[in-house]
């Protein structure tokens, strides 16, 4: 009996003592910083094919020390910038989280709205300006950053910073210490009243340092002898743009003079992400990011990849030289955040928000299938809607290859609305290039492969998005893009997206398990032990988590 007890006894201690260990092991650990790098338009591919010519530091270090979803695909249309960042920050899609484009159209109006536009608020660092007119009042859900905040009663800091201004602030969620853009005109880092009063003094210190002038000096040249480009095309081909006042688009270029004529084309320079990474390092020593007690979150998208990738498109030099460039900034980014918080106690992970097709004429030259959607087709439908219906003006526009249609006018008509759908999608599937169109309210019903039809169904926000749908043939463009390129639809090219998790507490590996953007703020949550944001559908990715 006595031997009984003291067995128990014994259980019991051993048991308080092991459940102690655990709790204090689980409600105390967290990175002293989270850094989310979301590299611009960056197709997955890209981590391979240029493999050979990166250095250590940058793309090979997290590939080598960090952990590669080798399979994360964007789950929705369209795969534009503004829902790709939302998609990220809020493991939510369009139909949830409300951002269903860079722009949509007012279903009432036909106005076009931008996702980030806000008339109630002020620039602030520039005066009469309306770049700094923006905030996140149109997304509908709460972010990862949203969560980290009310996570830590707000101790937490969650700073945002891109050129462009929806990729600063909609990862960076409804209560960030701060998100910070670019404006054009004047070449210096801006927000909005609805974070802050004035520009901190850090930034007015490094917008008057004239960065841009330095970056600019040298000119752009291939990094590496152009000869040793073998990953790309001829430095001279029919398909790629060329910047504004250039009328050819090869090295070496005179961007200081380019950047006089056209501030704007900082942004398709390599320069305009080196600008980015010099700005998150000097916000890191501003606000001290990850240097007092509370875990810190520091979003920085690159967005020159875009830029460049949309002027010259995938297979140019200039766009190879963008990511040796952007792997250099990485490697001296993340030799920085050693320095200042130690390796292994911040979390890094790098993603794009989409990626992008080839240029037509890229396509063209290689034989491989791919064509322009015609520049009539707005015309076309409404051609035939008036034959059928007798009336004018029954769509207010085409968007995000969806159309938007006018229905005050058709209801005021006592028009057949399922019917006018009908005959669109009927209409739509005889011009070229066209492989589906689809009524966005029977989507389920429709004879098209189901895993096209979720990415439709997540993408169709019902206040937001158009009624009818239409998906185009893989390799096809819209009308205009007859050089460079773009994104936005379904296929691979556009939505199979890097993922890679490094630093604090990730293990090494791989996975090559489909895994879905929505799961990037599910991930986030666990490592961090906190809420999910609220209209998060995502799971987390369990390889990542090191308690599997
Ligand atoms: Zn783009």
């Amino acid at each position: 009996m006595r031997t009984i007890s003291i067995y128990f006894l014994f259980c019991i201690i051993s048991l308080s003592t092991l459940s102690a260990k655990g709790n204090q092991a689980e409600t105390t650990s967290r990175p002293k910083l989270v850094v989310g790098i979301i590299v611009d338009q960056m197709r997955w591919d890209y981590l391979y094919r240029y493999y050979d010519k990166y250095q250590n530091g940058g793309f090979k270090r997290l590939l080598n020390e960090g952990f590669s979803c080798q399979n994360a695909m964007i789950n929705y249309i369209p795969s534009v910038t503004a829902i790709g960042h939302t998609t990220i920050f809020t493991g939510s899609v369009p139909s949830i989280h409300g951002i269903a484009g860079n722009d949509w159209l007012d279903t009432k109006t036909g106005k076009s709205i931008y996702c980030t536009d806000d008339s109630t608020v002020q620039s602030v660092g520039i005066a009469n300006s309306k770049s700094g007119r923006m905030s996140p009042r149109s997304l509908l859900s709460t972010t990862i950053t949203d969560e980290l905040r009310l996570a830590t009663n707000f101790q937490s800091k969650v700073v945002g910073i891109s050129l462009k201004d929806r990729a600063a602030i909609l990862p960076a969620g409804h209560n960030p210490t701060a998100a910070f853009w670019i404006d054009d005109a004047s070449g210096k880092f801006i927000s909005s009243s609805y974070y802050l009063k004035s520009l901190p003094e850090w930034v007015d210190n490094f917008n008057n340092s004239k960065p841009i002038d330095k970056l600019l000096a040298k000119g752009w040249s291939t990094l590496l002898p152009i000869e040793q480009y073998t990953e790309s095309s001829a430095d001279d081909v029919s398909w790629e743009g060329t910047f504004k006042g250039n009328n050819k688009a090869v090295f070496p270029y005179d961007v200081a003079k380019t950047y006089a004529t056209d501030h704007g084309t900082l942004r398709q320079m390599p320069f305009g992400n080196t600008l980015t990474l010099q700005f998150a390092k000097a916000a890191i020593e501003g606000y001290k990011l990850g240097q007092e007690k509370t875990t810190d979150f520091l979003s920085v998208n690159c967005a020159s990849t875009d830029y460049a990738g949309h002027l010259f498109a995938p297979n140019s030099i200039e766009v190879e030289d963008v990511y040796l460039r952007l792997d250099h900034d990485l490697a001296d980014f993340f030799s920085n955040l050693d320095q200042k918080l130690g390796k292994g106690n911040y979390l890094v992970f790098l993603t794009a928000d989409h990626g992008a097709a080839h240029a037509k004429g890229f396509m063209e030259s290689t034989k491989m299938p791919t064509g322009l959607l015609s520049k009539n087709l707005k015309l076309d439908l409404e051609k035939t809607l008036n034959k059928t219906f007798g009336s004018e003006k029954l769509i207010l526009g085409i968007e995000n290859f969806q159309v938007t249609f006018n229905k005050a006018r058709i209801d005021s008509l006592n028009l057949d609305f399922d019917k006018i759908k009908s005959v669109t999608v009927k209409c739509l599937l005889q011009q070229d290039g066209i492989q589906y169109a689809v009524d966005q309210d029977k989507i389920a019903e429709a004879s098209i492969p189901s895993p096209l039809k979720e990415m439709m169904i997540n993408g169709y926000n019902h206040h937001r998005s158009g009624s009818v749908l239409m998906v185009t043939l893989p390799g096809w463009l819209p009308a205009g893009c007859s050089k460079g390129t773009t994104h936005s639809v379904w296929n691979p090219y556009d939505t199979h997206i890097p993922l890679i998790f490094s630093g604090w507490k990730i293990p090494h590996g791989t996975s090559h398990r489909t895994i879905h953007m929505t799961d990037i703020s599910a991930t986030l949550a666990a490592l961090l032990q906190i809420q999910m944001p609220n209209g998060c559908i995502g799971t987390p990715i369990t390889e990542v988590l090191n308690d599997k």
